[in-house]
């Protein structure tokens, strides 16, 4: 039987997926794996300024759990930014919706709801900037 796995509340997933030092192929990079969860660490505690109490329980895990992702987030990033390394954010254990979600209008903030009659424009602002943002409605089990 698998160990049952702790889901870690991640609040939206980065807007940007790849980091890659500019002017070097991609195939001759070696590439760092951050996960979700350890990007969602990084933010909000070193962009957003949550103590690790506070982002524990935004995360909703343990605060020794927190403790060693965002060591390993920052691990990642460094070697990244030093040894020039694609860094790319994705997977991990986390929770996230899917389908039922929301829209995020990216040039006011506003809203759209996946029921609303117009997915395709803001109803704010009229942009059609829009991007997911999913919540943790359902569970699924991430990768690794
Ligand atoms: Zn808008």
């Amino acid at each position: 039987m698998p160990r049952k796995k702790l889901h870690r509340r991640v609040t939206r997933e980065p807007p940007v997926s790849v980091y890659k030092p500019a002017g070097i192929p991609a195939k001759d990079l070696e590439e760092i794996l951050i996960s979700i969860d350890e990007f969602e660490a990084i933010k909000l505690s070193d962009f957003e300024g949550l103590s690790q109490r506070d982002a524990s329980s935004v995360m909703r895990i343990s605060q020794p759990t927190f403790n060693r992702i965002l060591a390993s987030a920052r691990n990642k990033v460094a070697k990244g930014l030093v040894q020039g390394y694609v860094l790319r954010i994705e997977g991990g254990r986390y929770v996230l919706a899917d389908g039922t979600g929301i829209l995020e209008c990216l040039d006011c903030g506003s809203t759209v709801d996946m029921s609303s009659s117009d997915k395709s424009k803001c109803k704010d602002c009229g942009s059609t900037r829009l991007r997911w943002l999913r919540w943790d409605k359902k569970q699924r089990d991430g990768e690794t």
